[in-house]
Parts: C-alpha cells; structure tokens; sequence
C-alpha cells in the first residue's frame, strides 16, 4: 500500500512539473484557441522590413553592420522573424528594441540574445518584468527615461517615451529620414479601441496621441492589422485614433450627463455610426464603452 501511495505522489508530481514547465509556452503556442495566424514578410523600402504574424507586427531593419529588431512577439513568430531576416542578411540582429512591457508583444527574444543582440527597453520596464518575469522575455540591457537615439551604420531609430498611455512604458518608435513611425497598441488603423481597452488610459492616450501629432512623421506602421491591412498608413491614422477616442468619450460622457449610469444601458444605446465601417465595431464598441463609463463612473 505504501508504495502504491509512493507511486502515486511520483505521478501527481511529474503531471504538476510538466504543468509547470509547460505553462509560459501555453499562450504562444495557442492563440485565440489555435486559430490559424501565418506570417508575412512585406520590403517597404530602403532596408526596412514589416513582419506580420496573426494580427501582430513589427519592424526590422537590416545595415551593413547589422539588424535592428522590434517587438519579437512570442517564441513562435520570433523564430518565423529569425529565418525572414536570414533570408535578406548574414549580418547577426545586434539590437532588439521593446516597445512595451506586454508580455504578447516582447516574448521570444532568447534566440537573438543568443546571437549577441542587446536589448533596448524603457526603464520602466524593468521594474515591471522583475513583477513579472517571464523565461522567454530578456531583461533590457539598455534602458532609457525620455528618449533614446539608436545609430547603427549611419540608420537611426529613435525611441520617445510620453509617459503613461498604454501601460507606463510604451516607447513610440521613429525613423526620423524616412519620417515613418512605428507605434504599438495606441494606434491601430481604422479599427476600434482592442476590447475593454485593458491597461489604457483613456485621457493620457488622447494626450500621447496629441504629443504624436506634433511629430514630423508622414508615415505609420502599427503594430496590430490583419493580413489584408496593408503595412504601412499615412500619419493621419493618428489623428483618426484621437478622435475615435474623444468621440467616444464624449458620447458616454453626454449620455451619463443625462442620467444614464447603468453601464448595461449605455452599452446598448450608444453608437457611434461615423465608425461602424471600422474593424471589431459591433463586438468591441460595447465593450470600449464600459471602459469608459468606468473612467468616469470611478475616476479611473
Ligand atoms: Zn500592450
């Protein structure tokens, strides 16, 4: 009897290692539940390339001397990326810059650390990480407080922080020759707000995205977009965002002003028509609703 009991905590406790060692992989391996994603690579000139896998993207760009990577997304896509830029260079990827500290956006950069990369990410992050460590997500080796210039063979990138927006660490990525930016989760073209608009600010988005305007940018690459948006927009996607947002605001503001507080009731009877031709509107806008009727119902 006492080894069959022996027998079975052997057993429990394989089943709980194997849980244990399994789990960081679990969401990379099974977004949306296994839904096909794919990847694609798009050259949009001078070096720089757009990497998409599922509705995730990034930007690389290959030097002389090297290659400068963003986001690497997961440890799936980031070994996708990894043959993409092989087939355009030998030259080793030296930089991996983050753009914020969200796990779905900067997992799987292991496999350019281990060719030497170094990684870039706002101070912030680091504190955020140690909270939150994740085996497949390198610590920054470079952070910076306000802004960051990256040369690598006579290219720039320039990272700029606005402060909180979308989380407290979100880098906003430019290539100042080309005047393209390169944004993550507070511009996203022509879709609405992702869901319950998880970790935005609402009001400090709507200032970022002001501060953004003011950029000498003429392009925008975001870094979420299915297949069929293409890789890069004009800036006026920003100015577009900004006034989803301030639309939004403004519509469950005047609706609460008027004496609607049920969260249930402004999510049925708000619309927004100016933006039903836009991506996720009738799943999401319910949804960016109560965001909202949360910021103002608790100040938050
Ligand atoms: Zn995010």
């Amino acid at each position: 009897m006492k080894k069959v009991i022996q027998n079975s905590i052997l057993i429990i406790c394989l089943i709980l290692s194997t849980f244990a060692t399994a789990s960081p992989e679990l969401l990379t391996k099974t977004p949306m539940g296994g839904q096909e994603f794919g990847h694609s690579v798009k050259h949009i000139g001078n070096g720089i390339y757009v990497f998409r896998w599922w509705v995730y993207r990034n930007i690389f760009v290959v030097t002389d001397d090297g290659v400068i990577v963003t986001d690497p997304i997961n440890p799936k896509a980031s070994q996708l990326l990894q043959s993409e830029i092989r087939k355009v260079t030998d030259k080793p990827v030296k930089y991996v810059v983050y753009s914020h500290n969200h796990h779905d956006h900067i997992s799987g950069g292991n496999i350019f650390k281990s060719e030497g990369a170094k990684f870039i990410g706002h101070k912030n992050i680091l504190e955020q990480l140690s909270d939150h460590p994740s085996p497949v997500i390198p610590m920054p080796d470079i952070t910076f407080e306000d802004s960051y210039i990256l040369k690598l063979s006579g290219r720039t990138l320039e990272l700029n922080y606005f402060g909180p927006n979308h989380g407290d660490s979100l880098a906003v990525m430019r290539l100042p020759e080309e005047k393209i930016l390169f944004v993550v989760d507070i511009v996203t073209p022509r879709r609405v707000a992702f869901r319950g608009m998880p970790d935005f600010w609402p009001d400090e988005w709507i200032r970022t995205l002001k501060e953004i305007e003011k950029m000498d940018v003429d392009y925008v690459i975001s870094a979420h977009g299915p297949q069929s948006q293409p890789p890069i927009d004009p800036a006026s996607v920003i100015t577009e965002q900004r006034e989803y947002l301030e639309d939004l605001m403004a519509a469950v503001k005047e609706a609460m002003d008027s004496g609607m507080h049920s969260p249930d009731a402004l999510r049925e009877n708000i619309k927004l028509p100016k933006y039903q031709k836009w991506r996720s509107y009738d799943q999401w806008l319910p949804m960016n609703i109560e965001r909202i009727w949360a910021y103002y119902h608790m100040g938050w």
